[in-house]
Order: C-alpha cells, then sequence, then structure tokens
C-alpha cells in the first residue's frame, strides 16, 4: 500500500480523497491550514517551506503520490495574491519540494487540481497565468489586481490554468524520474468552497446559476473526484502522462465542442 500526501485534506474534495485512500488501505499525510497530519498557512513561502519539511520527516524514504488539494475560490474582499499564492504556488513549490522524495518511490503520480473555470470564463489575463510559470507571483497578482473588484474572479482562472500548463508543459520531464504529472479539471461540485460561495456578495449570483448550465443537470460530489483521483494515483493508469481530464457533468464540452 502506497502513502500518499494530499493538502487541503480537511475540508471538501481533499477530505473525500482522504477518505478514500484510507478505505482502500493507503496512509494520507494530509497537510491543511487546520486538522490535519502538517499544519501549515500555504499561501506564504514560509508556511511552504514548513510544509515540504514536516511531510519529509513524517514520509520516510519515499513518497507514492502527492496531490495539492488546497484552494481558495474567488470572493468578495479577497486578494489576487491570496488566490494565486496558495492555488499555484502552494501547490507547485510543495510538489518541487517533495520531489526527490516522489522519484525515490516506485512510479509516483502526482494530480494538480485545476477547473473547469479555465475553459468556461471569459477574459482572464493569460499574461498572469505565464507570469506564475514564469515563478513570478508578485507580477500574476499586479495584472489580475488590476481587475479591481473581480480581481479574484481572474485569479481563480489564472492559477487553475498555470496548474494545468505546469502538468501539460513539465510532464515529460517529471517522466524521466518516473513520476506521472497530470491533472484534474473539476466543475461545480457540492463542497464548503461552493456553499460559501453561493452566498458571497461578489460572485454568488453567478454561481447559483452555474449548476443550471450543466449538462448532468446537478453539482457533483467530492467523491466523484476523489474517484478519478484515485484512478489517477493507481496502478491502471500508469500510462496517463501529461492530461488534464474534466470531470464537470459535460460542462467544458458543452461550451467548448470540437474547439479543443
Ligand atoms: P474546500 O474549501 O472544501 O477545501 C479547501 C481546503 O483548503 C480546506 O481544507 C482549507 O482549510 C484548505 N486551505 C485553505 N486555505 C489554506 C491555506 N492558506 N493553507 C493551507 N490550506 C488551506 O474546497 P474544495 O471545494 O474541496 O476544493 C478543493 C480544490 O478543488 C481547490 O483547489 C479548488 O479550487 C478545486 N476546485 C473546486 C471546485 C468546486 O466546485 N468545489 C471546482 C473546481 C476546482
Amino acid at each position: 500500500m502506497g502513502t500518499y500526501v494530499l493538502t487541503g485534506s480537511a475540508s471538501g474534495i481533499g477530505a473525500a480523497t482522504k477518505a478514500r485512500l484510507e478505505s482502500d488501505g493507503h496512509r494520507v499525510i494530509g497537510v491543511d491550514i487546520r486538522d490535519a497530519d502538517v499544519i501549515a498557512d500555504l499561501r506564504s513561502p514560509q508556511g511552504r517551506a514548513q510544509a515540504v519539511a514536516e511531510v519529509t520527516a513524517l514520509a520516510g524514504d519515499s513518497l507514492d503520490g502527492f496531490v495539492p488539494f488546497a484552494g481558495l475560490a474567488p470572493a468578495a474582499g479577497r486578494p489576487a495574491a491570496d488566490v494565486i499564492e496558495l492555488n499555484y504556488f502552494g501547490a507547485v513549490e510543495l510538489l518541487e519540494g517533495l520531489r526527490p522524495l516522489l522519484a525515490a518511490g516506485d512510479g509516483a503520480s502526482v494530480v494538480l487540481i485545476s477547473s473547469n473555470s479555465t475553459t468556461t470564463s471569459p477574459g482572464w489575463p493569460v499574461e498572469a497565468a505565464e507570469a506564475c510559470l514564469a515563478g513570478d507571483g508578485r507580477k500574476a497578482a499586479e495584472i489580475t489586481s488590476e481587475f479591481g473588484d473581480l480581481a479574484s474572479v481572474h485569479a481563480y482562472p489564472v492559477s487553475k490554468a498555470a496548474v494545468a500548463w505546469y502538468a501539460r508543459t513539465k510532464s515529460a520531464e517529471y517522466i524521466r524520474d518516473g513520476i506521472r504529472l497530470n491533472a484534474v479539471a473539476p466543475g461545480i461540485i457540492e463542497t464548503p468552497m461552493t456553499v460559501v460561495g453561493r452566498e458571497d456578495p461578489l460572485v454568488g449570483e453567478a454561481m447559483k446559476g452555474f449548476v443550471g448550465a450543466v449538462p448532468a443537470g446537478r453539482g457533483g460530489k467530492p467523491e466523484e473526484v476523489a474517484a478519478l483521483v484515485a484512478f489517477l494515483l493507481g496502478p491502471e493508469s500508469t500510462y496517463v502522462v501529461g492530461s488534464v481530464l474534466f470531470v464537470d457533468g459535460g460542462i467544458d464540452a458543452a461550451f467548448r465542442g470540437k474547439d479543443w
């Protein structure tokens, strides 16, 4: 059985994936700002370095997989920098810090958490996502902050596109170390994030409308994302490398059709 590191393990999709992996007999090391094996604020470089050090101390000689679920949604008054620092750098810096342990595993698997907002929300600044990939979080936050009250609305797909691009562009490099790198792009999943989001004065009304546009006719369950992540972590997906898989009830397909 494997040892997997999950961030955002205290709530929502991360908690569902933790439960799923543990019921399959695996060991999970959870990282979160609360209720986890490693408590760290992943918005800051210091918090991320602390998390890498504490996970390394707990892990032993190797890891079998890593999934960074910790994330912040758009919300009124939320700084773009918080969204970018947690959603992109909180994922990628931990991955890079844990990479030696993953390379020491026997075919480790990493699943980054993107979002279908990348392909279904208009107008987010591509150059901010490019700045993330270049390691320049300050520039990414400055670009998205120019949208004023809508800064976090644009920072969210920016951070999630950058995560997906990281998986796409780095997977060939990682697989040389035996590490499979993929991403999943969930749509509306019924978690505390979406419950809180529906009450938010900035994004609440739009979020309430999203479910009506889902071809499957409902929001997803955290367990439905956990099942896909468990598949990508496991031995039945060993030839899946560098893919971004949508798990969104058909909304990306309805929006984009043949345009992919
Ligand atoms: P959630 O709010 O239920 O869980 C998020 C977790 O992140 C929580 O456990 C929280 O404590 C942790 N967290 C927040 N700030 C942190 C910080 N500074 N440092 C460390 N941990 C922190 O959300 P969820 O819906 O389960 O979302 C999980 C992931 O899936 C996120 O990356 C989110 O962007 C993504 N996602 C969610 C949806 C959705 O509809 N729920 C859709 C697409 C993508």
